[in-house]
């Protein structure tokens, strides 16, 4: 049987998709529709490599539905006869809270909390929700539509992991906590390097680096800690964001110069991090030609990102009693070696040893790195957060 899963992430302004031919996984055609609501531009590209670009008023994600499902069914660039062919929707979901511990098929309750959760996550549930109705009015009610979360792969995480040493009513009335992201990448890359390994009890560590940056502790296929908090911004330093600081000097901040909570929100989400110690750039790679090129501030940045990758990395080989594995995924971690080569180096404490010249010439490849006398294997694993939301999406549909 046919089985063609159309895959969703909707921004607030943007919405990526992906049509997913299940027998064999290969992405048929994949897309982004952005400036949703001034404008409206398209960009779509199919397995075969036609491509379609074009400016397309685009008020409402309904209209941004409407545009990528013609490109998709159309003669020029279509992939599919008609919409029936799509066999069901998953869609990307940033924060699931304490309710959602795993993906589910959607319906209107499931929609109401989605939506309700999005005091957590102001920026991102808001907009997965214009996207499940857009996709409603699109294809109907008949199609099932399911959701998966940034955040479920982190529900296993235990209560002296995930809790922060606030007021404990802070975490009863307004279920403050620590909730973790990009968990259906960890999940994908944990999986997916068990299965290289051959072994089940491993011990890995996930670091997901890209313009979010985080890093998770997973034992025996089960996170058990992770560097992301009550949203994205805690833990390492990312391109924009500032990653953990003390809270003192936020509040110190916002004193000295009479900043409102959204005004240091916007410059700890995006006037922080590489961007701002740099000087230079939020992009990894602008940031290590000008440290290679004598930039002390560009060079520090550097230096500051290792160094948090490098302790965290410690700190869960700790958490777990002890490290098998270690993999790198998102675009820093599969494109950078430079990165990789200096995380890998400092952590001669474990005995962890690369191939420097295969680390050299690796990019956006699934590859081993580590030596065979390595006490740790080191993998590259090309994240596959689409294909684990199909996959996800389709095991639902069987149930
Ligand atoms: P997002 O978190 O937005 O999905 P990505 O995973 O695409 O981001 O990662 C973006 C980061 O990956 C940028 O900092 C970019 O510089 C870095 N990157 C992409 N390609 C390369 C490369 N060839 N070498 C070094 N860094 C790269």
């Amino acid at each position: 049987m046919e089985t063609k899963i159309l895959v969703i992430n909707a921004g607030s302004s943007s919405l990526k998709y992906q049509l997913i031919d299940m027998n064999g996984e290969k992405v048929l055609a994949k897309g982004i529709c952005d400036r949703i609501g001034p404008g409206g531009h398209i960009k779509h590209v199919t397995a075969d490599g036609r491509k379609y670009e074009a400016d397309v008023p685009m008020p409402t994600h309904a209209e941004a539905f409407d545009a990528f499902m013609s490109a998709m069914t159309g003669e020029e660039y279509g992939v599919i006869r008609s919409l029936d062919e799509i066999t069901a929707v998953g869609h990307r979901i940033v924060q699931g809270g304490a309710i959602f511990k795993e993906s589910c098929l959607v319906n209107e309750k499931v929609i109401e909390d989605i939506e309700a959760l999005g005091e957590l996550a102001p920026l991102h549930n808001p907009a997965h929700v214009l996207g499940i109705r857009a996709c409603i009015r699109c294809l109907g009610d008949k199609v099932p539509q399911v959701v998966v979360f940034d955040t479920s792969f982190h529900a296993t995480m235990p209560p002296k992991a995930y809790m922060f040493a606030l007021p404990y009513e802070y975490y009863t009335k307004y279920q403050v906590r620590k909730y973790g992201a990009h968990g259906t990448s960890h999940r994908y890359v944990s999986g997916r390097c068990a299965e290289l390994i051959g072994k089940k009890g491993l011990r890995i560590v996930t670091c997901h680096l890209g313009n979010g940056c985080s890093i998770s502790a997973v034992k025996d296929g089960v996170c058990i800690d992770t560097t992301m908090g009550l949203t994205p911004l805690d833990g390492l330093m990312m391109g924009t964001r500032s990653g953990a600081v003390d809270p003192s000097a936020i509040l110190y901040l916002m004193d000295k110069e009479g900043l409102t909570p959204a005004q240091m929100s916007d410059i700890l989400n995006k006037k922080s991090g590489a961007l701002a110690i740099s000087g230079v750039s939020n992009d990894n790679r602008d940031i290590c030609e000008a440290a290679f090129a004598g930039n002390e501030r560009a060079a520090l940045s550097r230096d500051m990102q290792n160094y948090q990758i490098e302790k965290y990395i410690g700190a869960f080989a700790v958490a777990m009693g002890g490290l098998d594995a270690i993999v790198f995924t998102g675009g820093i971690g599969e494109n950078s070696w430079e990165t990789r080569g200096d995380v890998c180096h400092d952590l001669g404490c474990f005995g962890v040893k690369i191939n420097d010249e295969l680390n050299r010439g690796t990019r956006g490849k699934e590859v081993e790195l580590s030596t065979p006398d390595s006490p740790v294997r080191v993998f590259i694993i090309p994240t596959e957060e689409e294909l684990m939301i199909a996959r996800d999406t389709l095991a639902l549909l069987k149930q």
